[in-house]
């Protein structure tokens, strides 16, 4: 056993450098050493999954970022804003089939002040308190702080005192280099930095994600893992970490070749060994679909994300992977897990063993 390979199995923390290695490793060896650390990290045979709702409530986006085929310049989808008795309808049809989490999501939209925001979260909370908020982005609430001319903090603080309960904490890639090609007009990796630590120093959780194949170096896939880890390190509110990848049909980048599965389970296999601190991996079954996300089961995810009922981001570039619970509850049971129903926090709803 090399040097390396003793100290994964070891539980011990890889530094950048060493974990740049890990892109050259025999990828059947990289996935056994991520399911070990799947199992440091949590131990158990459990694998989760949320029934949820996405919402994106407006694609009117300022950003206008390249590789986003969902904005209203980008020409596939119409410009749109739901009205709260759309979202209303929405959320009212999830919580019917049994889901416990909505997400809203939309575009960084000039007609948006904090207190639409604000009314859309009181809204939903008003007539369904039950219902989990694991809503906006950083982005959404470094745009709506500069809007209002509040800071990100006060925002924050209203969306919370409104009902917002967690953040998806959506970063792309947090590289200035890329991110000043592919997204000039959105936060900063600072920015984004900031906003996270402002999310969990008012108490609210946060997942953080990473969108690769934009064109960054492998180096800098890693310093996209660094700047999480390190976040992690001084919060210790991130609850989960979701690679997806890039899909360049319908962008402004449909030049760019679309990352691979081997490309996927890599990352998959090395966010999981370098991420020593984040206990949840979500296999990113809408970008790479159900039977790939099944494989990243056993190469470092533990977590299904959500049975969406309605997507429109992704669904935006061509890709239209859907399931249902039946199929995510066959999906893990075949990959040799426990499948169950969990909460925003990841506690068990209902066990499927
Ligand atoms: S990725 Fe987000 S911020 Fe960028 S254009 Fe699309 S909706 Fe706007």
């Amino acid at each position: 056993m090399n040097e390396l390979n003793e100290k994964i199995y070891a539980g011990k923390r890889l530094s950048a450098e060493e974990a740049l290695n890990l892109f050259d490793w025999d990828i059947l060896e990289l996935g056994r050493a991520a399911d070990f650390r799947t199992r440091l990290a949590v131990p158990g045979a459990e694998v989760g999954f949320i029934i949820d709702r996405i919402i994106n409530f407006t694609n009117v986006c300022e950003a206008e970022c390249s590789f986003c085929a969902f904005h209203a310049r980008a020409g596939q989808i119409e410009p749109y804003e739901l009205t709260n008795e759309v979202i209303l309808s929405k959320v009212a049809e999830l919580v019917e089939s049994g889901g416990t989490q909505v997400m809203l999501q939309g575009g960084l939209n000039p007609r948006y002040a904090l207190d639409d925001l604000t009314a859309m979260v009181r809204a939903i909370k008003d007539r369904f308190p039950g219902v989990t908020l694991h809503s906006f982005s950083p982005a959404e609430l470094v745009y709506a702080a500069r809007r209002s001319g509040f800071s990100v903090a006060h925002v924050i603080e209203v969306l919370k005192e409104a009902g917002l309960d967690s953040v998806p904490g959506a970063s792309d890639i947090l590289v200035e280099r890329v991110r000043k090609l592919v997204s000039p007009r959105k936060i900063s990796v600072g920015e984004w930095v900031e906003t996270m630590e402002s999310l969990h120093r008012c108490g609210l959780k946060s997942s953080a994600t990473m969108t690769y194949g934009l064109g960054e170096t492998r180096a800098e896939r890693i310093a996209h893992l660094s700047v999480i880890r390190g976040l992690q390190d001084r919060t210790g509110m991130i609850r989960a970490f979701i690679p997806w990848s890039f899909s360049p049909a319908q962008t402004r980048m449909e030049n760019v070749a679309a990352a691979t599965g081997m490309d996927y389970l890599r990352i998959v296999a090395i966010a999981r060994i370098f991420l020593d601190n984040v206990r949840y991996l979500q296999a990113g079954w809408l970008t790479e679909g159900m039977k790939m996300a099944q494989l990243a089961l056993t190469m470092g995810a533990n977590d299904m994300g959500g049975v969406l009922t309605e997507e429109v981001v992704v669904g935006a570039t061509g890709l239209k992977n859907k399931t249902s619970m039946d199929e995510m509850i066959d999906i893990i049971r075949d990959a040799g897990r426990i499948p169950i129903q969990r909460d925003s926090d990841y506690r068990q709803i209902r066990s499927f063993a």
